[in-house]
């Protein structure tokens, strides 16, 4: 009878695979502990740059080829990533605010950005304010002394207000204020948070660079390698990184980004015109739509690209109740009731306007959209049935 294998031979086992391999992925590499040569390669580790590896929550072969195409999508020179879309928000302001500064949001601002000022930031002595981003001298009366940092955002996620970006960009390289402008709505494709002149761009790849609803993550990208090395350095203090089977993930999706946003963009229009035909629909909110607020800030940024994503807002005439309308979404059979958005599945979701918006101008519900890949005749039947329930 032969002994039993030898654990120390499954764990230090002699054998290399000849070299060579090449595939069209990325390669999933996965660590905490990153093997050094030597003691004086331990020694010398830098963990600052990308020349070497030190340990997993610093990066392996697969996360660095991530950021290096996240990079590249958003036109700018170095990207970290971590593990959500609001990660990266709260990253971008505990590596530049400290107690005493203030952050300027604006008032459509991704809702949990401002729960972070209101909540963290407000009990670490940092302040904030809300801008009216449709009124830039409203955020040059507001940036003071303080002012540490101005997020953007284009256009607002649910309201959907598109605004002057280069003009708030202006105002904040003119009083020498750090701009982060959340890119999730772009994509990186239908413009360029650089091209419109903003420091940062976070991007919550939750949405359509993963594009399976499957995958929470986010990246900060920057152009400036200064300002990159001070969020970094303040990311590796947090402890922040990663998973690599989501960044496989992500890897994946990446190469059909562009096919999936064009889609989503060319179905969610023709439903939102469709809609913008029906006598229960008071208005529709889409930035690519002639008397959408902020149409002409699209037009100027996008028009030449003609993208945007696939999201719209409807606000229903005000004869319809709250309750009609939730009626109406409960009624959906594709579209599914959800958050998020950039993923194959349809989804709905209804806001309470009023109570999250200081003058709020409408008077209906107003329900969000967000189109996924499904036919888009399926899917305008499937609102033209809900719609019919609406008048019982
Ligand atoms: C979804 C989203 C985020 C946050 O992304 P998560 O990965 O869900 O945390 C931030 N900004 C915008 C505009 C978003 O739509």
């Amino acid at each position: 009878m032969s002994s039993p294998p030898k654990s120390t031979d499954l764990i230090h086992h002699p054998y290399q695979p000849p070299a060579g391999f090449e595939a069209p992925q990325v390669g999933v590499f996965k660590a905490s502990t990153v093997i050094f040569p030597n003691v004086a390669a331990l020694r010398a580790r830098d963990w600052r740059s990308k020349s070497g590896y030190t340990y997993g929550l610093h990066g392996t072969p697969t996360t660095f080829h991530l950021e290096e195409r996240i990079a590249t999508l958003e036109g700018g020179t170095d990207c970290l990533l971590v593990p959500s879309g609001l990660a990266a928000v709260a990253a971008v302001g505990m590596a530049l605010l400290r107690t005493g500064d203030e952050v300027l949001v604006p008032s459509n601002v991704y809702g949990p950005n401002k729960a972070l000022c209101e909540g963290e930031f407000a009990g670490w002595g940092i302040t904030h304010q809300l801008y009216d981003p449709m009124n830039p001298a409203d955020l040059a009366s507001r940036i003071s002394a303080k002012t540490k940092l101005v997020w953007l955002e284009a256009p607002g996620s649910v309201s959907m207000e598109f605004p002057d970006l280069p003009a708030l960009a202006r105002i904040c390289r003119d009083k020498g204020v750090i701009c982060a402008h959340d890119n999730t709505w772009s994509a990186g494709l239908a413009f360029s948070s650089f091209d419109a002149g903003a420091d940062i761009s976070m991007h919550a790849l939750t949405k359509y660079p993963s594009g399976g609803g499957d995958v929470l993550m986010g990246a900060i990208v920057t152009r400036d390698h200064d300002l990159h090395i001070r969020i970094k350095l303040s990311h590796m203090r947090l402890g922040w990184g990663v998973g690599v089977n989501d960044a496989e993930a992500v890897l994946r999706s990446l190469p059909s980004l562009q096919v999936r946003y064009r889609a989503h963009d060319r179905a969610a229009r023709e439903l939102a015109r469709w809609l913008g035909t029906r006598g229960e629909i008071a208005q529709v909110l889409h930035p690519a739509f002639d008397g959408s607020p902020g149409h002409e800030n699209w037009k100027a940024l996008c028009g030449e690209r003609d993208l945007a994503a696939g999201l719209f807002s409807v606000v229903f005439d005000g004869r319809y109740s709250q309750k009609q309308v939730d009626a109406f979404c409960d009624s959906l059979k594709l579209f599914k009731i959800g958050h998020s958005w950039g993923g194959p599945m349809s989804l709905v979701a209804t806001y309470d306007m009023p109570a999250i918006r200081k003058n709020w101008p409408h008077q209906g519900t107003l329900v969000r959209f967000s189109i996924g890949l499904e036919d888009v005749a399926d899917l305008r039947a499937d609102l033209e049935q809900a719609l019919g329930q609406l008048a019982h």
